[in-house]
């Protein structure tokens, strides 16, 4: 591991300004997967800011009906909490799918948003790789690619994004709140949140260097209440998805008045499947409509040579979702 100099600090505003005096600094809070890049040396920041100990933890209440999670709520106290597992069962269910109950009670929701892929050239430092060292080139087009997406590709980067959480989130049309550095604050959808790899795919999110989340809000909507993830995997647990796929809807007098899907594990980010929400809308719910919608859903996929399987994957876990949703109650 490179050497790095180590700042804790107390207030987010503290935060900031520790974060924005030095290019090469990164923040810490959970540490799930920053440490072992960092021990990995896939990344070396010359500064870590501890920002664990500032107040952002809270779940709470918003006036207008949705929940805030603060920034460093662990995953498994928003996956427990009540309103969490009454109002938006499919982000508890994203959460516990994910990584192992020791993990869950150290990283944070916005340690969450910023994983890393788990593309294995990534995380060999001896490989090229543009999301690494950019203008490198892309170890994985060509190479072995069975985990990689299908969905959002460029030719300069295939890897897939790792996360479950996020990909509820996006389902949910959370909004993220971040501090920006030299003042300011700023709300940013989570759809815009994510960017597309295009010629940079070192660029994941749009924040800035030294910007800081402090807070995700979750809509008020009551019908979310009628959603579910769905993640396939190769194993059981601890393992990321394969596919996986986050859908929530609206059903009155046996038809889909609104519909929610984010599909995970084939895509570079959390994928909302807009088309797919838009094949639903009117229908009866059932084969004929969920099929549609799937089929919609990874219209487009560009599949590499060890991962076609995702594309049929992707479709049957979307329309597997659907299914539950649909047999869970309507509101
Ligand atoms: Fe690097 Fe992306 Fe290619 Fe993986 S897929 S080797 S992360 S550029």
């Amino acid at each position: 591991m490179n050497p790095f100099s180590y700042a804790r600090v107390s207030t987010s505003a503290a935060a900031v300004d520790a974060a924005a005096r030095e290019t090469g600094s990164a923040y810490l809070a959970g540490g799930t997967t920053l440490i072992d890049l960092m021990q990995l040396e896939v990344v070396n920041p010359a500064t870590l800011v501890d920002v664990s100990a500032v107040p952002l933890a809270r779940i709470e209440a918003l006036p207008g009906g949705g929940l805030r999670l603060g920034a460093l709520a662990r995953n498994s106290d928003v996956a427990r909490h009540p309103a969490v597992l009454e109002r938006y069962p499919v982000l508890s269910e994203a959460i516990l799918s994910g990584a192992s109950a020791q993990i869950r009670n150290m990283a944070t929701t916005g340690g969450n948003l910023l994983q890393r892929t788990r593309c294995y050239y990534f995380r060999d430092v001896a490989s090229p790789c543009n999301k690494r060292s950019p203008g490198t080139g892309c170890s994985a087009i060509g190479g072995y690619n069975r985990i990689h997406a299908v969905l959002g590709t460029s030719q300069n980067c295939i890897a897939s994004f790792p996360g479950d959480m996020p990909v509820a989130l996006a389902a949910l049309d959370a909004v993220i709140r971040t501090r920006k550095p030299h003042g300011g604050e700023r709300t940013i959808p989570i759809d815009a949140f994510y960017v597309s790899y295009g010629d940079d795919p070192a660029r994941e999110t749009v924040l800035e260097h030294g910007e800081l989340i402090t807070a995700v809000d979750l809509p008020a909507a009551g019908w979310l209440a009628h959603s579910h993830y769905l993640k396939v995997r190769d194993r059981a647990s601890y393992e990321f998805a394969l596919a996986s796929a986050a859908v929530a809807l609206d059903v009155q007098s046996g038809r889909v008045r609104q519909a929610r899907i984010a599909l995970g594990g084939v895509a570079t980010k959390p994928w909302r499947a807009v088309e797919a929400e838009k094949a639903l809308i009117g229908s009866a719910p059932g084969a004929a409509a969920f099929g549609a919608a799937a089929e919609a859903a990874l219209h487009g996929a560009r599949p590499q040579t060890h991962n076609g399987f995702k594309v049929e994957l992707g479709k049957r876990t979307l329309t597997r979702a659907l299914e539950r949703v649909a047999a869970g109650g309507t509101a």
